[in-house]
């Protein structure tokens, strides 16, 4: 407000003499931080980059979120998300102290490294240990990294399946007292399913906290929630981002024992779920058959687009989750990327060994799927054009 009066008498400031990089912790100087999947803004793109829904929230949820945009927004929201903890402990049937609610469940999973795992200075072994398999999600090795926890990464099989209990015991690569495990399931980014009885039987054996990451849930035949309910070691995490079409409100939630869940409650924000994405998670609970047509359209979407590019030589995993990851004929995986973005389609490709000769390619409209198709037949060398 003062700085024209303060201008004048200030002196000068030294800038030269303090190295803005030497005030940052190592930890963060070294970090290599989440890459998000891009968000251009290039008119008329298909994106099938990032796992949206193609459909919009229900006309129900929108016209909430309008309603509620006015003079009220001066106020602080509900800071227990306290409405929507009750809907959701009905629908999952249990008590709003099993539930807890974040600015997406990315917060969530960033909360449970901070609760439960020491950072590794100081502290050696399993205490700090944070657990995944790989590939999954790549959010969580930074999130290691921010809290200076270790990681232990274990390889999935070929196929993208769990290793069988004896064989994680055999190989004594798994951590059963680590002091946090996440497992994508479905898992990400192959969309390989786990049934609950195969979860159930690592979650029994593991003495740490265990996150279900349920992420895709909506997309697949079977779901692990019960399982939250029943072992105090383990939280399940859900997201409105997916298949409530809701990712620009950033809501998700964990379900779990309330003793872990009330850690997790004394260090997040006090406000972490802004106001207007309760409302739309609200009005969403109140219109459960909007989405589940939609769940049912993207399932058979997926079907289909499978069937098609596999008919044109790509080889396609089974998908329980709204995207599939493709292993693309004739050119290597990342050039289809770049052929495909020239013809305005994006769809994602990552780097990393066990993947990288595959695209992961969201599951879009009927129309969408149609255009992909049709830029995959002009692309391919053999194709009649
Ligand atoms: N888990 C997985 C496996 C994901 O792919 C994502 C989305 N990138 C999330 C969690 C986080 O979703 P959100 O923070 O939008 O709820």
């Amino acid at each position: 407000m003062h700085t024209a009066n303060r201008r004048k008498s200030v002196p000068k400031l030294k800038m030269a003499s303090v190295s803005p990089k030497a005030l940052i912790r190592p930890i963060v100087q070294k970090l290599h931080g989440y890459v998000p999947g891009e968000q251009p803004r290039i008119k008329g793109l298909i994106k099938l980059n990032t796992n949206e829904n193609p459909y919009p929230p229900s006309p129900k949820v929108l016209a909430a979120i309008k309603a509620a945009t006015d003079g009220r927004l001066r106020l602080y929201p509900n800071p227990t998300a306290q409405r929507l903890r009750e809907k959701l402990a009905k629908l999952h049937q249990c008590k709003p102290e099993n539930i807890l609610c974040g600015n997406g469940s990315d917060e969530l999973l960033a909360l449970a490294t901070r609760a439960f795992v020491e950072p590794a200075i100081g502290t050696r072994g399993s205490a700090s240990t944070i657990q995944f398999f790989s590939p999954s999600y790549s959010l969580y090795p930074v999130l290691a990294a921010i809290h200076g926890a270790r990681t232990n990464i274990v390889a999935l099989d070929k196929d993208f399946g769990i290793p069988p209990l004896p064989v994680l015991h055999k190989s004594k690569a798994w951590d059963f007292h680590a002091a946090l495990t996440f497992i994508t399931t479905p898992n990400a980014p192959s969309g390989r399913g786990y049934p609950a009885a195969e979860l159930e039987a690592l979650c029994r054996v593991q003495k740490g906290v265990v996150v279900l990451d349920e992420a895709y849930v909506d997309f697949a035949d079977a779901d692990a929630l019960k399982l939250a309910l029943k072992y105090p070691n383990v939280l399940v995490a859900r997201t409105f981002s997916k298949a409530y079409s809701l990712c620009f409100q950033r809501i998700g939630c964990f379900v779990g024992h309330p003793v872990l869940l009330a850690a997790l409650d004394k260090i997040r924000d006090s406000y972490n779920v802004n106001g207007l994405g309760q409302i739309g998670a609200l009005a969403t609970l109140d219109d459960l058959n909007y989405y589940r047509a939609n769940f049912r359209k993207i399932i058979s979407t997926r079907q289909r687009l499978s069937r098609e590019l596999t008919a044109l030589g790509f080889s396609v995993l089974p998908s329980q989750t709204n995207f599939i990851l493709a292993r693309p004929p004739h050119f290597p995986a990342k050039t289809w990327l770049e052929k495909l973005r020239a013809r305005k389609i994006l769809v994602r490709w990552f780097k990393y060994p066990s993947v990288r000769n595959y695209l992961r390619i969201t599951i879009g409209t009927d129309a969408e799927a149609n255009a992909l198709l049709r830029a995959v037949k002009a692309i391919s060398p053999s194709a009649k054009k």
